[in-house]
């Protein structure tokens, strides 16, 4: 944890927030070692079922283990503040926790990473009567967030989303297809973006949280088979008359946009340390290995090929913590921080391609085989460029701040 806490004193933090932030991230990585990486190749393996008949998914035995552990720790809510029930901690440190639950599992981390973009949308844009509901929920683990914005014809593209909401006593009725998402069958609290005025296109469109329980309009119709991420379920969702208490609007009716673009801000923070968790695994496993393997009458790691390797990736992975660990402190500084979280999201899953690809070839034929890890590592890093924004998105986002910037001399 040395590297971690190491960026964290040049943040200025008191000693009481420095033992704070040591005793959780103690807590999350003991949490880790007992609980999640030594099942986290066996959760691979076991995947996500999905029934047909119940339209469950049936997750690994070891998942449901893992949420009771982190919601009883606490963890599920380390941001939510105290009057409601959380711990009142730093994004920075969430985020933190949020590397460390990647290095175990990624697909395991999506449980902790959603649950934190939930509470901190619900925190900023929910009704004074859902954050009293939702948040202690949250926090305590009982209730378990997801996202439900792309649709088979809008992905990067949210603006031309079609799922209907319309406004009948007092609720609202929802029908539409969601697609990819993560978290189901698993999650039951959901950030939702839907049409309110179909006529005004992406003007007209609302966020809601939207509940599964009592729901009966809430239907998983299918899951996908992916390259990564086997541990958590991505699947399909038919909002067939699905129904929204008035409270759990989200901001203003019409406009959902600013909340969806909130949200996808803080989350690229979170997905810039998923990738850094995940590099800093397969990093770590081949460090390891080059001291342990001799070719040539001497541990590969004698060879300055070898060394040189080591010294690019460590460089690389310690610049990407930076990058998401700074995005993070500006938005506890309630700093302007959207280009940030993008730069670190863009940086972290690019070289995490490049790190667990690294870390295969320094482990020879046995990179390639299941048993040593490092090929887990390089299927789960694949997803970070494209989710919570493509990074091509990203560079949008960049260079559009960037353009709006004047840098001619006074
Ligand atoms: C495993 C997984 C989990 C996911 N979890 C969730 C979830 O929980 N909730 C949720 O709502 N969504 C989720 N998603 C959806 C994810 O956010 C989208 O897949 C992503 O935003 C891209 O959308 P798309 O797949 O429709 O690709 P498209 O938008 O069709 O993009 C295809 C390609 O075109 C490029 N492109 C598109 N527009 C432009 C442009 N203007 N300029 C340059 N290039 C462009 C893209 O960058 C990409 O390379 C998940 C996806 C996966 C695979």
């Amino acid at each position: 944890m040395k590297d971690l806490l190491q960026i964290f004193a040049t943040f200025g933090y008191n000693e009481e927030e420095t033992e704070q932030n040591e005793m959780v991230l103690d807590l999350m990585d003991e949490l880790c070692k007992k609980e999640i990486e030594p099942y986290a190749q066996e959760m691979d393996e076991i995947g996500c079922k999905f029934e047909v008949e119940t339209g469950k998914i049936i997750y690994p035995e070891q998942t449901y283990k893992i949420v009771k552990k982190l919601g009883e720790n606490d963890l599920m809510g380390l941001a939510i503040p105290e009057e409601f029930e959380g711990v009142g901690l730093s994004f920075t440190l969430t985020n933190a926790c949020y590397e460390r639950i990647s290095r175990a599992d990624a697909g395991t981390s999506l449980l902790f990473g959603l649950q934190n973009s939930s509470y901190d949308v619900i925190e900023t844009f929910g009704t004074d009567e859902a954050k009293e509901y939702y948040l202690p929920k949250l926090a305590s683990g009982q209730l378990i967030g997801g996202l439900l914005f792309t649709e088979p014809g809008a992905g990067s593209d949210l603006g031309a989303l079609k799922t209907k909401v319309v406004e009948e006593g007092d609720h609202y009725v929802v029908n539409g297809t969601k697609n990819f998402i993560s978290n189901a069958g698993i999650a039951n609290t959901y950030l939702f973006l839907g049409s309110t005025s179909p006529e005004k296109g992406s003007r007209g469109l609302t966020a809601f949280i939207i509940e599964t329980e009592n729901n009966p309009g809430f239907k998983i119709t299918r899951i996908e088979e992916k390259l990564g991420l086997h541990s958590n379920a991505t699947a399909e969702v038919l909002l067939d008359g699905a129904v929204i208490p008035k409270r759990n609007v989200l901001g203003e009716i019409d406009r959902g946009f600013s909340v969806v673009l909130y949200e996808l801000s803080a989350a690229r923070i979170g997905i810039g340390a998923q990738a850094v968790g995940i590099a800093d695994a397969a990093y770590r496993k081949a460090a390891t290995y080059v001291k342990t393997r001799k070719q040539f009458g001497k541990p590969i790691e004698s060879f300055q090929a070898t060394q040189w390797k080591l010294a690019d990736l460590y460089t690389k992975i310690h610049t990407a913590r930076l990058a998401y660990l700074s995005a993070a402190r500006m938005k506890d500084l309630k700093q302007d921080f959207s280009e940030y979280a993008s730069i670190a999201k863009l940086y972290g899953s690019e070289i995490t391609q490049e790190v667990t690809t690294e870390a295969i070839q320094m482990h020879g034929g046995y990179g390639y085989i299941k048993e040593y890890d490092v090929e887990r590592y390089y299927r789960d890093a694949r997803i970070t460029p494209i989710y919570e924004g493509t990074n091509e998105v990203q560079r949008i986002v960049i260079s559009r701040a960037e353009m709006a910037k004047d840098y001619a001399p006074e």
